[in-house]
């Protein structure tokens, strides 16, 4: 699950690290006041106003913009609010911005000139331990420097049993080329920062960038953090910040029926239980000519109910020409998954696409008879070749 801007520099705060200051609005007249109220609290007259949508990359499209005094507030967040903010990792349609951040400008001139940093932590899963990777290189696209550059990214990584370590912290704000002040409080914020990631079950953590202030304070400008999905049920409090707005509406339906569904862009939708099977599946639609137009696995107990959910997400997405249904009949029979199937298709009425369903397993031969002599326009299979080649024959 990921956050916004917003909600992540709200727990990064209560956890110690100092955060460019700021406050949502979702209209013009909104923005106005949270600017005079931040005024107040911070003594800002600069302000930055942000998009808050769950993609990166949006001061290129756009989506971050700055308002030098109150007076340029209400028409800097009109341009912003209810935009289409296309940025590099939107995609072409971009999404649609409901809120601003009105944060604090840190930018303010001073005895140097602000500098800014890149920080992140996340699961290095070769390892199987967090890594804390930092560079002097900030703001710009992290990316490139990876690319590029590589040696100029410090990696700690993180021992689970000891946790992030200060020798650790005073290596990379030193390796930074930090100094005085400035590198006091960036051991304090990768500090803190590793403690609030390792409390909320983060996977991600990015903030890009730090900036180190004119006046030598380190700030977190920007924040990213995902939380491991397999962790939520431990942290009520964040699953209620999740904004389903910026999610795949086909997913967060599948989700509530507790089918994992990824949408892709191919013609042949698959219903799968395993999702070893279902990649598997996914390459046999392809071998077959056909593209798969998603993943979907329905789990351990594929029952006329999992179906029939399965069955509606898939059949919304109108470039579908045809399903491919491949159940593994273990725990699961294959006769009561056929029954599933017959008794989801006649619940949701007319399918307009044709439908191949392999049962291997488990009373295979019964599921096939079920299937066979249901009278709906399904076709079953028991040796995967035989689906395959159906695939083949509806796409023609
Ligand atoms: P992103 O484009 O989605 O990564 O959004 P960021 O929060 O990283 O902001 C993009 C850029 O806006 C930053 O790299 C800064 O250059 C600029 N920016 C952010 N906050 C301030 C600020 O307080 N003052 C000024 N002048 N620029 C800012
Ligand atoms: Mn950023």
């Amino acid at each position: 699950m990921n956050l916004h801007e917003y909600q992540s520099k709200n727990i990064l705060k209560k956890y110690g690290v100092r955060i460019q200051e700021g406050l949502v609005a979702e209209s013009p007249e909104k923005a106005l006041e949270a600017a005079k109220a931040l005024s107040a609290q911070t003594g800002t007259k600069w302000f930055v106003i942000k998009a808050q949508i769950h993609a990166g990359g949006r001061g290129k499209g756009g989506g971050v913009k700055l308002a030098k005094g109150i007076d340029e507030v209400v028409p800097t967040a009109e341009k912003i609010i209810g935009m289409q903010l296309i940025t590099p990792q939107t995609g072409a349609e971009g999404k649609k911005v409901h809120t601003v951040l009105i944060a604090e400008d840190v930018y303010y001139p001073g005895e140097s000139e602000p500098k800014e940093y890149y920080v992140s932590i996340l699961l290095d899963r070769s390892t199987g331990k967090n890594v804390l990777i930092a560079s002097a290189e900030g703001g710009m696209d992290i990316e490139e420097v990876a690319e590029h550059h590589p040696e100029k990214l410090i990696k700690e990584i993180i021992e689970p049993s000891v946790g992030f370590q200060d020798f650790q912290a005073r290596k990379v704000a030193f390796a930074l080329g930090l100094e005085g002040n400035a590198f006091k409080e960036m051991i304090t914020f990768l500090k803190n920062l590793y403690r609030a990631y390792n409390d909320i079950d983060a996977s991600l953590f990015e903030i890009n960038p730090v900036l180190k202030t004119s006046d030598n304070k380190i700030i977190a400008v920007d924040a990213k953090v995902d939380l491991d999905d397999n962790a939520l049920y431990r942290h009520k409090d964040l699953e209620e910040m999740r904004d389903i707005r910026e999610e795949d509406p086909f997913e967060v339906e599948a989700k509530a029926s507790d089918l994992n569904y990824v949408k892709l862009d191919g013609n042949v939708g698959c219903m799968v239980n395993g999702a070893g099977l279902a990649m598997a599946t996914m390459d046999i639609i392809k071998i077959s000519g056909g593209e798969p137009a998603n993943f979907l696995d329905v789990g351990g107990g594929a029952n006329a109910k999992t179906v029939e959910a399965g069955f509606r997400i898939i059949l919304k997405d109108s470039n579908v020409k045809a399903i491919l249904i491949n159940i593994f009949g273990g725990i699961v029979r294959c006769d009561r998954v056929a029954t599933g199937i017959v008794e989801a298709y006649k619940k949701i009425g007319n399918i307009p696409v044709p439908i191949i369903v392999r049962l291997q397993g488990t009373n295979a031969e019964e599921g096939a008879k079920i299937i066979n002599e249901s009278g709906l326009k399904v076709f079953s299979a028991i040796l995967l070749k035989e689906a395959a080649e159906r695939v083949k024959e509806v796409l023609k």
